[in-house]
């Protein structure tokens, strides 16, 4: 019978090769806390106008009350993601790390606010072919409350662009962070409507145009849908794990290519999260350059957290060892 080989604990080498399993998502961030008092803002808005709402009878205060409440379910969906991804950053079960789950709140969120712009498109149309008599004092003071809210909201969550390293100035446009994208783009696609109303109302109440408020609240629409497939598009693509950009895959490439005696086989990089990338690659060496000096050297580049590196020797070429 032959001998069994040592555990990975009793091999000192296969000891010293154990990876870390740190994706970059073990960190609290900013953003965290940010998104977790503009929810309790939402909210709080949210209770106001529907006791006022019924207090009052206002129809206006009351609908602004029950909208609030999707808004408090999208930035609250944010929050909660970034404490998963944070509560679960080293839960094995999760192969590459918590990361993804930030995307996908922020797909989920992006989604619901295309869908729910679909209505309001419907709505502006149907308003606009049959215009209906506005309560434009009421409806006033909904749209100034709401944009206080909101620009207050941008203000909280706004300027968290942070730096978890510091390092030199290189392309940042794989820092983006998705999540708080998603929750800004919810805020500022409702600044953009209560602007909308307030312009709207203003002009039916001058001149009697009842046809500008749904006018503008199409335009508006349609230029939240936008910001709804640019965010579904960079999320789903992360989520599919669509390859990653030019800066980590160049990166690679010439930690690879330093040594001389190296064909690269194959190389896929792809995202694991907000700012954090992983890659496999295949090379053929026809030198001595080792496994370790592989790894080591793609374990230098920057947000690049557990590459795998597959390495074969060449026997068939002229110039190959032995
Ligand atoms: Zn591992
Ligand atoms: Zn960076
Ligand atoms: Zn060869």
């Amino acid at each position: 019978m032959s001998k069994q080989p040592p555990s990975s604990l009793e091999c000192q080498t296969a000891d010293q090769l154990q990876y870390p399993h740190d994706f970059g998502q073990g960190h609290k961030r900013k953003a965290e806390q940010r998104a977790t008092l503009v929810t309790l803002l939402t909210l709080i808005t949210m209770l106001a106008e529907v006791i006022a709402g019924i207090v009052t009878g206002s129809m206006a205060l009351l609908a602004d009350g029950i909208h609030m409440a999707g808004h408090a379910m999208a930035l609250g969906l944010a929050a909660l993601a970034y404490y998963l991804s944070r509560r679960h950053a080293h839960d094995r079960r999760l192969s590459l790390g918590s990361g993804k789950i930030a995307d996908l709140a922020a797909y989920t969120s992006a989604l619901l606010l295309g869908v729910s712009t679909l209505w309001l498109i419907y709505e502006s149309i149907h308003r606009l072919l049959t215009p209906t008599e506005l309560m434009p004092q009421e409806a006033m003071i909904v749209a100034i409350i709401g944009l206080a809210v909101n620009l207050l909201s941008i203000w909280l969550l706004s300027g968290q662009h942070e730096h978890h390293h510091g390092h030199s100035e290189h392309a940042h446009e794989h820092h983006e962070d998705s999540n708080l994208r998603a929750a800004l783009v919810h805020i500022m696609a409702d600044v953009l409507t209560s602007v909308a109303a307030i312009a709207g109302l203003a002009a039916a109440w001058l001149w009697g145009w009842t046809w500008l408020d749904p006018a503008i609240a199409l335009v508006a629409s349609l230029i939240i849908l936008r910001w709804s497939w640019g965010l579904l598009r960079q999320t789903s693509g992360v989520l599919l794990d669509r390859e990653g950009p030019d800066t980590i895959r160049h990166a690679a490439l010439e930690q690879l290519r330093k040594h001389d005696d190296t064909t690269i086989v194959d190389l896929h990089v792809w995202s694991v999260g907000q700012g954090a990338w992983t890659l496999v690659a295949a090379v053929v060496t026809h030198g001595n350059t080792t496994p370790e000096e592989y790894r080591a050297d793609l374990c230098a580049i920057e947000d690049l957290y557990h590459p795998i590196i597959e390495v074969n020797y060449c026997r068939n070429c002229a110039h190959a060892v032995d």
